[in-house]
């Protein structure tokens, strides 16, 4: 299962959907070209959006028990793959082994969390002011949901939503990134193999378009979409929210982060090293969570940045499918043009600036590795305070540890913050109503690789969504309100007296 079209035939992709489309799939890994891919036409898009209507109004009446057993099947068909999609996944988004792998790994995870759900859509029953009246809540499929994803976790993120959108008893309509095509198309062949082992499920329950956005605007605008799930940028929320807003439809964001670690004078600085260079340097920087700024106390910072120089200046950078090498490359030549500048600006801004360059160029002429770069700033100033999808590391010091909260708090973006700290005080402080403004804020790990049980998002620029685990379900489903009045009288509520 060496080459990209042993992998992709593994995994039960058609040959003839691989090769004479119009969307060219590259490997950031060394620029090669994977497939040539048939998009979907906005029309197309319109049939997909239809036939997954079709479904859903059969599967919201297909016991959620029984619909969890088709996202068993298809934990089981993952399980099964998780080798040979975790490698399609490094292929296609250049991460390193264990991280594509790791992917797969959260896709069973959140099969498993939503099957023990397709037994738990839970609903309160109310203390009903009225005699003889029971007052209770019920949760009700949406319909269809439309799922936009990004390059960057090309698998995990249909299947957080479309897991638990499944067992709520809805169809899917998912919308990846036009720079990772084939891991969409594998997830459908494998969603396939699932439904034909489950028997009767109905066609169009998970539906994939292949575009730009064009494709995604097909959904966004649709009024049969009941909910769109939109992972990517703060600047495509942006479009995507109104619009959907605009047709009162329901959506559910999750964006850029600029995620910040405080380390405080207490902290076990070993313990932070690690957690900031895995958080920093990880996936190149290009995940949502990664550790893009350093909050450091004064009398910790010089030690704490000379462990951060050695471990950069020792990490591998390579070829993600070799084992030795942390450090894969950048999705493309406009993600490298962008850390360039954002370097530029952190220089012209007052930064000290080690790292940053392009590395491998010989080796790789079509494909973007970069040494991780340290900026050491005078400040938050205003390059900080943007979200750019590279591995820059920002760091600033503080002295008090209110001015450290202050510029965490300080950045438009609220994905994921975390503070390493021995001192009971500030971790309780961080984690208070008056601390981290993030949805994800830790104590002593770092600012990425979260658990699937957690729901998962961020405030402000983020978005202000949740996915996966806790109660996001919730998000797939519309709450009905149910009064039953079983007595023989018919008293109105708040005591009114109407015409009696
Ligand atoms: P992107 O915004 O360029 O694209 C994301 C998706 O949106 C793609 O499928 C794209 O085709 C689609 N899209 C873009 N404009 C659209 C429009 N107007 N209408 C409909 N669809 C549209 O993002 P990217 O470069 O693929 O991914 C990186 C970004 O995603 C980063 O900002 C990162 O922080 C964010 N991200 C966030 C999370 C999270 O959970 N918060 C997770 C992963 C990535």
């Amino acid at each position: 299962m060496d080459t990209p079209q042993d992998i992709l035939r593994a995994l039960g992709l058609n040959a003839d959907a691989l090769t004479g489309g119009t969307l060219t799939a590259r490997s950031p890994i060394d620029g090669a070209e994977l497939a040539q891919v048939h998009e979907h036409t906005v029309a197309q898009a319109h049939s997909a959006i239809t036939r997954a209507r079709q479904a859903s109004l059969a599967w919201r009446d297909v016991p959620a028990p029984r619909r969890g057993e088709l996202i068993r099947l298809l934990g089981e068909t993952l399980r099964e793959n998780k080798t040979a999609l975790g490698r399609l996944v490094s292929l296609e988004a250049g991460k390193i082994v264990a991280e594509g792998e790791g992917e797969v790994q959260e896709m069973i995870d959140i099969c498993d969390f939503a099957v023990g759900l397709s037994r738990q859509l839970y609903g309160l029953t109310i203390a009903s002011e009225r005699p003889g009246h029971r007052m209770m809540e019920t949760w009700h499929p949406l319909g269809v949901i439309g799922i936009i994803s990004a390059f960057n976790f090309p698998v995990a993120v249909w299947s957080w939503n479309a897991a638990l959108a499944i067992v709520c008893g809805n169809a899917v309509v998912w919308k990846p990134s036009e720079k990772t095509p084939l891991t969409a198309l594998a997830c459908q062949a494998l969603f396939a193999q699932a439904v034909q082992r489950f028997g009767d499920a109905p066609a169009g329950l998970s539906e994939v378009l292949i575009g730009g956005r064009e494709v995604g605007e097909a959904l966004v605008d649709s009024h049969t979409v009941a909910l769109v799930s939109a992972t990517g940028s703060t600047r495509m929320g942006r479009q995507v929210g109104p619009r959907v807003a605009q047709r009162f439809g329901r959506v559910l964001l999750e964006l850029g982060g600029n995620n910040a670690i405080i380390v405080g004078p207490t902290a076990d600085l070993d313990m932070a090293a690690r957690g900031i260079v895995f958080g920093a340097i990880g996936t190149a920087g290009q995940r949502c969570t990664t550790t893009r700024r350093l909050i450091v106390h004064e009398s910790v910072a010089d030690a704490l940045v000379q462990r951060l120089h050695k471990a950069y200046a020792s990490a591998p950078i390579g070829n993600p499918l070799d084992s030795g090498n942390l450090v894969g490359p950048l999705i493309d030549r406009g993600s490298f043009d962008a850390m360039q500048e954002a370097l530029k600006a952190a220089r012209e801004q007052g930064g000290k600036v080690t790292g940053g360059e392009r590395v491998l160029a010989d080796e790789y002429p079509n494909a973007w590795y970069v040494r991780p770069a340290i900026a050491e700033m005078p400040g938050q100033t205003d390059v900080v305070c943007h979200e750019t999808f590279a591995p820059i590391l920002y760091v600033m010091r503080y002295k008090e540890f209110s001015d450290a909260l202050a510029l965490q708090n300080g950045v438009p973006q609220g994905l994921s913050s975390a503070i390493f700290t021995n001192d009971l005080r500030e971790a309780e402080t961080f984690l208070s109503a008056s601390g981290s403004d993030c949805g994800i804020a830790n104590v002593n790990i770092g600012t990425s690789g979260a658990e699937i049980g957690g729901a998962f998002g961020g405030e402000k620029e983020t978005g202000g969504g949740r996915e996966s685990g806790s109660d996001a379900w919730r998000n797939y489903m519309r709450r009905a309100t149910n009064t039953i009045n079983y007595s023989r009288n018919l008293p109105l509520a708040q005591g009114i007296k109407f015409g009696e």
